[in-house]
């Protein structure tokens, strides 16, 4: 007679992970050029206890690092050595994209705009196919894991869609400075996994490129507590929220009036209000200027880094929420408490 609480061997691909262990797997996923194949690197963690299966991943876009950062922390913790159930992390989904630190895949399709794809299909949509059945697949929960792109900056938010309750519900668990709903992308990972019922979280944070230790920490944090809403981990070892998160059900995008170069002294997490000017597009010469003021009260939750822009570039991503001021606070503690937290710390000692 077997145990209720012993769980079964976990297969994926051709590898099983036996409980109690944990394991690096090695995902053929398609030929380059001179015939050598390149590889998906998984880590799985498997319980001796039977519980949820989730997912982490990063670098869907190749440029965007901070997950892959964020999934490292989360392998060390000691909070992870004895889980419920599985945690599969894949710090690295388009590793043709991070190897030439690009966004896009050699067949220049974005893979996050090709799911569900197919064996036969492109490039992209071989991936995306073999990320779906090989791993999402096994999983009952995700989270999925990036940045803002192309010179632009997020706060750390969590994206779901709010007609899914249970993905509401974790994306309040998470207790990221915002929730944003967020319609589903098509062709994204999470509309493909919300597709088959397992409910996924989008996590925004950071720039390409670059590691943000406000959202790396941010991130950390929010997987471990859904780790804990899950049962993977005891409740009681995460950080419980002390304020809830912001819930935004959209935002808007402030482009550029003109173009030239962009100043501006406003940060992310800042309230802006609907007519007050938030920054300028200067000429060179500083003899001819344009004011960027946004069109409603909100919070920036996005922003361009960029100097040169040109007009109908994005510069403000602002998020609409029913008090800006007590958003704004709830933001600035929420960031005050990621920063100070020194069960955040980096696990690795250098
Ligand atoms: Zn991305």
């Amino acid at each position: 007679m077997t145990n209720k609480e012993e769980n079964l061997p976990f297969k994926i691909g051709n590898a099983t992970v036996l409980p109690g262990t944990t394991k690096t797997i090695y995902f053929p996923i398609s030929i380059i050029p001179h015939y050598s194949t390149f590889k998906l690197t998984l880590r799985i963690i498997h319980g001796r206890r039977p519980g949820k299966r989730l997912f982490i991943s990063a670098g869907i876009h190749g440029d965007e690092l901070n997950g892959i950062e964020v999934i490292r922390r989360v392998l060390n913790s000691p909070l992870v050595k004895h889980i419920r159930g599985t945690l599969i992390a894949i710090p690295v989904v388009n590793v043709f994209g991070m190897l030439i630190q690009s966004r896009y895949l050699p067949d220049r399709r974005d893979l996050n705009r090709s799911f569900p794809g197919s064996e036969t299909g492109s490039a992209a949509a071989q991936l995306a196919h073999t990320f779906l059945k090989e791993i999402v697949e096994h999983c009952t929960h995700g989270i999925d894991l990036h940045t803002g792109s192309n010179n632009r900056i997020n706060l750390p938010q969590v994206r779901c869609d709010f007609e899914s309750k249970e993905a509401l519900d974790l994306a309040f668990a998470f207790g990221a400075p915002l929730v944003l709903k967020a319609d589903l992308r098509e062709g994204s990972l999470r509309e493909a996994s919300e597709k088959l019922g397992i409910p996924t979280l989008t996590f925004e944070g950071g720039e390409a490129l670059r590691f943000n230790e406000f959202a790396i920490r941010a991130a950390v944090q929010g997987i471990f507590r859904v780790m804990g809403r899950l049962g993977m981990i005891p409740l009681e070892k995460c950080v419980s929220i002390r304020k809830h998160p912001v819930i935004s059900h959209g935002s808007h995008w402030l482009r550029a009036p003109d173009t030239g170069f962009f100043h501006t002294t406003a940060f992310l997490g800042e309230k802006v209000l609907k007519g007050k000017v938030i920054g300028k597009i200067m000429s060179s010469l500083g003899l001819v200027s344009a004011d960027v003021v946004p069109p409603l009260d909100g919070i920036i939750i996005g922003m361009n880094q960029s100097p040169i822009v040109y007009k109908g570039d994005a510069l403000f991503n602002i998020a609409w929420v029913h008090d800006a001021t007590q958003a704004e606070e709830t933001i600035e503690a929420l960031r005050e408490e990621v920063e100070v937290n020194p069960s955040l710390d980096d696990p690795t000692t250098y």
